[in-house]
């Protein structure tokens, strides 16, 4: 049986407790690549990233080490979205850690991503999305530059794609669940992991 634990020095539990001080001073979400180096993992601070207050991105590189996943804050909410685990997935993440503050509780948790069959094909639908969202994003922003005339218009095709994304995205995650890459369940954009998928747990006062 292979070892599921990861090793995270203290240094970087304290560093986990001030992104999520940091997050809920600034209201944004913060993250950072995590990345391996010599069996240990460390949070790739040159490459900490700051977001607004629903999201965050963060680059899939180390500035030293491999990259292994990222970690990010939520605020008022201790469960990863939807979005987060269809892109761990892009990522090839192997670990991603979640620091969350609430009103009854703050902590991290880390979870695996596993690779079981058929991960690849996940990975490309996973990669096709983002493009396309992308490419909505671009999409968008060219078709307010031509007028703003069918305002009225644009906001019908554009909340009908975004409805058509969203499903997309809630079946990838639907399809990594049942396929094991990560156990739990989804409900209304979020997944609440089972213990079985979580590596590592720390609570903060
Ligand atoms: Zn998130």
């Amino acid at each position: 049986m292979t070892d599921r634990r990861i090793n995270i020095s203290d240094f970087y539990i304290d560093v986990m407790r001030d992104m999520l001080s940091m997050s809920l001073r600034e209201e944004r979400e913060i993250g950072a690549p995590l990345c391996k180096v010599d069996d240990q993992i460390i949070i790739d601070l040159s490459n900490l990233s700051i977001g607004n207050e629903f999201n965050v991105n963060i680059p899939d590189r180390c500035s030293r080490g491999e990259y292994v996943g990222s970690i990010h804050t939520h605020i008022g909410s201790s469960d990863f979205s939807v979005k987060d685990i269809v892109s761990a997935i892009r990522r090839g993440s192997d670990v991603e850690c979640l620091c969350y503050a609430t009103e009854e509780e703050a902590g991290c948790k880390c979870i695996r991503i596993e690779k079981p069959r058929n991960y690849n094909e996940l990975q490309t639908k996973a990669r096709i999305f983002h493009d396309a969202l992308i490419e909505l994003d671009d999409a968008y922003r060219k078709l307010v530059d031509i007028g703003r005339e069918f305002e009225e218009e644009y906001y019908q095709v554009f909340s009908r794609l975004a409805e058509i994304l969203r499903r997309t995205e809630e079946a990838i995650a639907d399809k990594a669940i049942e396929r094991g890459v990560i156990r739990g369940r989804r409900e209304n954009g979020i997944v609440e992991v089972s213990d079985e998928s979580i590596v590592l747990r720390v609570e903060f006062e």
